[in-house]
């Protein structure tokens, strides 16, 4: 840490174009450019190493959701490396941090929800599902049913099983994906639809679209559903009221396993523990990471219905299955803290009664101005879209970067979030306080403004 900080920070960027290859990154882009360089952070703001204070409205990537710099979760970590700094689950082994958090997790679950398997990953989660999934229907003596349904623009992470989940085309182009017994349907993006169908039954025809694909690939050859309660990463797509329902039924009519992957929504981001709390499913399979540890050690899992888990433990022998860090003791001890930090600030209830609807409302009142759309925030993830001209829902050339433009304008007035296309989406900390709301918002009016005069400055006009 000191000798990093004594280098310079031309020198750390010299190093970063030279050796490090980053993740979701255009490379020819970030080296004509510089890397910005996050080098601490405390509460809601991140400090980049030119000083700027950024307020991250983006809770890092979705998963700092206690905010920087709590000590419980750093001496919950060193304690854990004091006393045991790792050992393995596998092979009839144990160790107390594992089994303690399992049990606070399901507590904190929709009752039918009891077992926990650990990752280290929301992608390594639903690599996981897959395979147990399979196994599931292979030992009910159906191996026929193994074909999965996902959504087109789902992300359910990085690695081949879980990108093939993903319904990201761009991802999808780069490596022969999906891997076969993978299928796609709609998502429930009513704001992005032409709107000639009501809200209400867009989402009862969105739901559909899972019901016909069950039809063509044959009832007896699907195996799961996965969805995010609200799709994140593809631009914070929040269904109408009627799709969830719709969703159970068709699952519960042709007993279908239904996968909520709340490695988002898990946690209180939406006001309630779990997304499917929010939405009233009542899921088999929950994966989860990010919120589990606040992003302070990787950390995932999965909880497995009584249905599905009974099956697992009772007709199989050994599921041939598992991470040489799934329960890692420190990740588990971090968990810990950060869940009771949780409780006991009641920052979920907070959500749902104080900061979230604070928000929200002034979230709302953005789409006043007449470069937005639309707007849309639940608990704290939101999201709104950017437009030329609201009653056409005419948008902007592709390349006038209505969103990048935006983001940039927000960053320089020091507020992060991110752009999705011509959508801006935010989730911040959950301890956010009243007034660095009001910063951020005040901020993106600014910045909704210096946008619309750098676009109308183009020579799109
Ligand atoms: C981030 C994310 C994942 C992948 O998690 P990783 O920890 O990055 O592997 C999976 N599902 C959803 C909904 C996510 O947002």
């Amino acid at each position: 840490m000191a000798a990093l900080n004594k280098r310079s920070l031309t020198d750390l960027q010299e190093m970063d174009k030279s050796h490090h290859l980053h993740p979701f990154t255009d490379h020819k882009e970030l080296h004509a450019q510089r890397s910005r360089v996050i080098s601490r952070a405390e509460g809601v703001y991140i400090f980049d190493a030119d000083g700027n204070k950024i307020l991250d409205a983006m809770s890092g990537l979705w998963c700092v959701n206690v905010g920087y710099g709590q000590q419980e979760l750093v001496d919950a970590a060193t304690a854990q490396m004091q006393e045991l700094p790792y050992y393995n689950s596998f092979f009839q082994c144990s160790h107390p941090p594992a089994i303690e958090l399992a049990a606070l997790l399901q507590d904190l679950s929709p009752p039918h929800l009891n077992r926990i398997f650990f990752t280290g990953s929301g992608s390594e989660s639903n690599d996981t599902i897959v395979r147990m999934v399979r196994t599931y229907w292979d030992l009910m003596g159906q191996p026929e049913r193994h074909t999965i349904i996902s959504r087109d623009n789902a992300y359910h992470g990085s690695t081949v099983a879980a990108a093939s989940l993903g319904g990201m085309q761009s991802m999808h182009k780069q490596s022969g994906l999906p891997i076969p017994g993978i299928v796609h349907v709609a998502q429930p993006y009513w704001y992005g639809s032409d709107q000639s169908l009501s809200p209400h039954d867009f989402g009862i025809a969105a739901a559909r679209t899972i019901e016909d694909k069950i039809k063509e690939v044959g009832a007896d050859k699907v195996a799961a559903f996965i969805g995010e309660p609200i799709q994140g990463a593809g631009g914070v797509i929040v269904p109408p009221d009627s799709y969830w329902p719709e969703v159970q039924r068709i699952c519960d009519e042709y007993g279908i396993l239904l996968i909520s992957d709340e490695v988002i929504t898990g946690f209180g981001r939406l006001g309630e523990w779990f997304g499917a709390d929010h939405f009233g499913t009542r899921p088999d399979f929950m994966p989860f990471a990010k919120g589990v540890t606040s992003g302070y050690l990787p950390l995932g899992g999965v909880f497995v219905s009584d249905r599905v888990a009974d099956v697992l433990t009772e007709k199989a022998g050994e599921f041939a299955h598992g991470y040489t860090y799934s329960g890692h003791p420190v990740s588990c001890a971090v968990a810990m803290a950060n869940i009771k930090l949780i409780q006991r600030e009641n920052l979920v209830g907070r959500i749902k009664n104080d900061i979230g609807p604070y928000l929200q409302e002034k979230w709302r009142a953005l789409g006043e101005h007449s470069l937005i759309g639309d707007t849309r925030m639940v608990g704290l993830m939101g999201a709104f879209e950017i437009v030329k001209e609201k009653s056409s829902l005419q948008r902007f050339e592709e390349d006038q970067n209505a969103g990048a433009t935006l983001r940039d304008h927000l960053l320089q007035d020091g507020v992060c979030m991110r752009a999705v296309g011509d959508k801006i989406i935010c989730a911040p900390p959950f301890v956010l306080s009243h007034s660095e709301v009001d910063t951020m918002i005040e901020a993106t009016w600014k910045a909704l403004d210096l946008t619309k005069a750098s676009l109308a400055g183009s020579q799109y006009g």
